[in-house]
């Protein structure tokens, strides 16, 4: 499906040329969870003058480390090339914005937060989640390495460090009196390359009765549904609690309580602490614990059967996709988000199965997804051009979504979603 792709340049061939070591533990990273083939990087978008160059195309293959379970894409694209233009906005998701609120709404009152306290977070995007702290009268302090999203947050007068998360960071931040009474990394874990040197810093900026919470995407729940296309090379790594539990021990850190959400197709809230601080392990965090043990995530032979799950999904898209095309159907695809590069990518999905994506995000409108080349359009072009089928590609809103879009009924207009299994919304 990628034959006409272009070769890969040669700083990646150096980059790739590794032995593929587990980034937490360095064992040696000999199984598969699923090989996705060669791919664009999910957030480069392409812009109209570009489309004259191919894409450049990475390995995508998610490993598992035999020794902490850890599972991780192999090769490393430095994080740099990655996010210098972030296109993604969270203020733009409605769904993530009432997250935001509940979450500060919540830390506020179990922590007793108030305006002695310091909130950091960490990738703090453009600010969508500090926003609630501030507005309460409590001192935040933003992190994010992606200068232009950054430069939102500013604009609200949200405080951002524009910088990557390490402990370098951290040292310096704490050497400035910036320490966390509550810290925040919300889908930021995923997203580290170095993930030892990561969670150093976090250790570094929380005070000794601190709080952090993380959420990441659970990888039970990916495994379980099928998820695979949450899997891009921005996501380095894929969490189990007991993964999670691992990597915090060997940084003196410690879980104490876990929250199950239904954010990004089913992800963890996990409390974390100082080894050494007060608070007492929760029910919830055991009965984790035990859930996690009995569907064998310590296992490596659940591992096994991942990726066939993922060649049925593709089976079943490219089915549906054939058979609108012969029947004169219209397919266009709602959300232009990292999860559907990766499906429309692995599947092979190109712009004569599907004629257009819209997206509600400004910044990618007027762009084309990488890989497939389809062009992204405001949301408004769904009403003009009455496709037969909607895609929805970020199938954890597909709520969301298809309240939004309802009005694509009036044309007898159906929703589809790709992911556990396909799905046609009548
Ligand atoms: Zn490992």
């Amino acid at each position: 499906m990628d034959g006409g792709r272009a070769p890969l340049a040669g700083l990646a061939m150096s980059i790739f040329a590794r032995p593929a070591r587990c980034r937490f533990c360095n064992s040696l990273l000999l199984h598969s969870l699923a090989d996705l083939g060669e791919t664009p990087l999910a957030n480069a978008f392409v812009a109209p003058e570009n489309l004259s160059h191919p894409d450049p195309v990475y390995p995508l293959h998610v490993r598992v480390c035999e020794n902490c379970f850890l599972a991780q894409v192999d090769t490393a694209i430095p994080a740099q090339e990655i996010f210098s233009d972030y296109a993604y906005f969270s203020s733009y998701a409605a769904s993530w914005v009432e997250h935001a609120r509940r979450y500060a709404q919540e830390m506020i009152a179990r922590f007793s937060l108030n305006g002695a306290s310091k909130v950091i977070e960490v990738a703090s995007n453009d600010g969508y989640l500090l926003r609630h702290f501030a507005q309460a009268g409590i001192p935040v302090l933003g992190v994010e390495p992606a200068a232009n999203v950054a430069a939102a947050a500013q604009s609200l007068d949200i405080p951002t460090e524009i910088a990557f998360f390490g402990a370098e960071t951290a040292r310096d931040l704490k050497s400035r009196g910036h320490m966390a009474d509550l810290m925040t990394a919300n889908n930021v874990l995923a997203h580290v390359p170095d993930i030892n040197d990561f969670v150093t810093g976090l250790g570094i900026v929380l005070k000794p009765e601190g709080v952090l919470t993380a959420e990441f995407p659970h990888l039970l729940r990916l495994m379980e549904e099928s998820q695979f296309d949450t899997i891009y090379h921005e996501h380095y790594s894929y969490f189990s609690l007991a993964s999670l539990e691992r990597i915090l021990a060997a940084h003196k850190l410690r879980a104490f309580d876990v929250e199950q959400l239904s954010t990004h197709g089913g992800s963890l809230r996990v409390y974390i602490c100082h080894a050494a601080a007060s608070y007492a392990a929760s029910a919830a965090l055991q009965d984790l614990r035990n859930t996690e043990r009995a569907a064998g995530m310590e296992r490596m032979e659940t591992y096994q059967g991942f990726a066939a799950r993922a060649v049925k999904v593709k089976a079943a898209l490219l089915d549906f996709l054939e058979n609108a095309r012969r029947q004169g159907k219209k397919v266009a695809a709602y959300g232009a988000a990292a999860k559907g590069n990766t499906l429309l990518n692995f599947c092979g999905v190109t712009r004569g199965d599907i004629d257009f994506a819209v997206d509600r995000n400004p910044h990618k409108q007027g762009r084309y997804l990488p890989g497939s080349r389809i062009p992204v359009l405001a949301p408004e072009a769904l009403f003009e051009a009455k496709p037969d089928y909607v895609l929805i590609l970020p199938w954890n809103l597909a709520e969301e979504i298809r309240k939004d879009m309802a009005g694509i009924a009036d044309w007898g207009g159906k929703f589809v979603t790709p992911i556990p299994m396909l799905r046609i919304w009548d």
